[in-house]
């Protein structure tokens, strides 16, 4: 597999969220960020806001993504990869910020997705 999406994988790995996810951004190979997905508050106070998803903290982190591939993973409660696709939200947002590309974990490999 992918050395960044193993990256990713590791990332997510760490996660303390329920779902979890970890994300890569890299560009001509170099690394511009790294995380995991966060809590940014409890579900209580607003459950559909959370967390902040892998990519949006890789966003947040990144001065400019234009040109960069994101690697996004997702690790069952068994450590095995599971589909890690980006949510409609974090395309528009990973697009908006000129990110090209996004490879994520499936159950069963990879998947890829053209961003912008
Ligand atoms: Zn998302």
């Amino acid at each position: 597999m992918n050395t960044y999406l193993d990256l990713a994988v590791k990332q997510a790995a760490r996660s303390r969220c329920r779902y979890r996810v970890g994300a890569v951004l890299a560009k001509g190979g170099r690394i511009l960020a790294h995380s995991s997905n966060r809590y940014r508050n409890a579900p209580s106070t607003d459950f559909h806001h959370a967390t902040f998803h892998a990519e949006e903290v890789l966003l947040r982190r990144t001065r400019s993504a234009r040109g960069a591939v994101v690697y996004v993973a997702r690790v069952s409660k068994n450590g095995t990869p599971a589909l890690a696709r980006p949510c409609p939200r974090c395309q528009r947002a990973l697009a908006a910020d000129g990110v090209i590309r996004a490879l994520y974990t499936t159950p069963t490999g990879a998947g890829s997705l053209r961003l912008s």
